[in-house]
């Protein structure tokens, strides 16, 4: 028999693990804020719960998908959390995630937090690549683990709450980087005759190539020598900085996306650290 489980929240992920549980033959009981959402589950065979507290005593396991931390906080408020396992699949930051568990924990109730890693049409959708971070209590993952394999699989980041938030944050944040260099890419080659989608493969495994930078970083920062055999120095990459500038400005395009990180580069050089790979200026951010 399948687990039994309570969704709080049918916006477009929480909509989309609740369907995945459906499709797999789990008994479902649904709560969203807007009841009107909850219709289509109805019909496709939930149990919809007229509130969140009859939603969170319907099933000892509780999943909540809502906007953020704060409705989180809103909806949960006053319930009943005793006995209850509560998986919180809200994108949150990690202090908020700790918040949630020092709440789940003071009510009576263990705490998984989870930072999906996946858009809702990744869901329930086995090779697409999704997954969920989680964090706090192993316990939890463990006695739950095939029910919350189901939308997508599950990496456990450590019992404290905000690792999975901290792990998801920060791979969105490497993302953003990612993204701003694509855009700036893009931005130098157009209104050329350069096709985009000629040009779009020789991003994509430069992007590629590059992304085992990640290891040397790693392997840097726990040896704590930043130096040691680096073939790239900063005072070198630094040399090359005003040759994509200018080249940004014949282009007219705004260079607004690298010079931060050029900026950042320069500080370090300035601080006597020339010699260093690019791994030195995560010291410098932590200031
Ligand atoms: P939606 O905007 O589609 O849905 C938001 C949900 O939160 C709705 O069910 C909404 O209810 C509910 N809600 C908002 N405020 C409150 C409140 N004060 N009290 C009760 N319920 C509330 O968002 P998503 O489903 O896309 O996102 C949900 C979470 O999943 C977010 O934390 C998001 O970061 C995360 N996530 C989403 C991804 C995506 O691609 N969509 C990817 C990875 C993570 P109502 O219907 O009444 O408005």
């Amino acid at each position: 028999p399948k687990t039994p489980l309570a969704v709080l929240g049918l916006g477009a992920m929480g909509g989309a693990l609740a369907r995945a549980w459906l499709a797999a033959g789990h008994p479902l009981t649904v709560w969203n804020r807007t009841p009107s959402r909850a219709e289509p589950f109805a019909a496709a065979g939930a149990t919809v719960a007229a509130s969140a507290a009859e939603a969170v005593a319907a099933a000892e396991l509780v999943v909540v998908c809502l906007l953020d931390h704060a409705s989180v906080e809103e909806a949960l408020a006053g319930v009943d959390l005793a006995g209850r396992d509560l998986v919180d699949l809200t994108t949150t930051t990690p202090a908020e995630a700790r918040a949630g568990a020092a709440r789940a924990a003071e009510r009576g109730a263990r705490f998984l937090a989870g930072g999906v890693m996946a858009i809702p049409p990744m869901i329930g959708v086995p090779g697409a690549g999704g997954y969920v971070f989680y964090s706090g209590s192993r316990d939890v993952f463990d006695a739950h683990g095939d029910t919350l394999a189901v939308p997508a699989a599950g990496r456990y980041t450590g019992a404290d709450a905000g690792f999975a938030a901290l792990h998801d944050v920060a791979l969105l944040s490497a993302m953003t980087g990612m993204f701003a260099g694509i855009t700036h890419a893009f931005a130098l080659v157009r209104e050329e005759a350069i096709e985009p989608t000629a040009f779009a493969p020789l991003l994509a495994e430069w992007l590629t190539a590059m992304a085992p930078t990640a290891h040397r970083t790693a392997a840097q920062l726990v040896a704590g020598d930043y130096v040691s055999g680096v073939a790239s120095t900063l005072t070198m990459q630094l040399a090359g900085a005003p040759t994509l500038l200018r080249t940004a400005a014949e282009q007219g395009v705004s260079p607004e996306l690298l010079l931060p990180y050029l900026a950042l580069m320069e500080r370090r050089v300035a601080g006597g650290h020339g010699n260093e790979s690019g791994t030195g200026l995560i010291d410098l951010l932590r200031g």
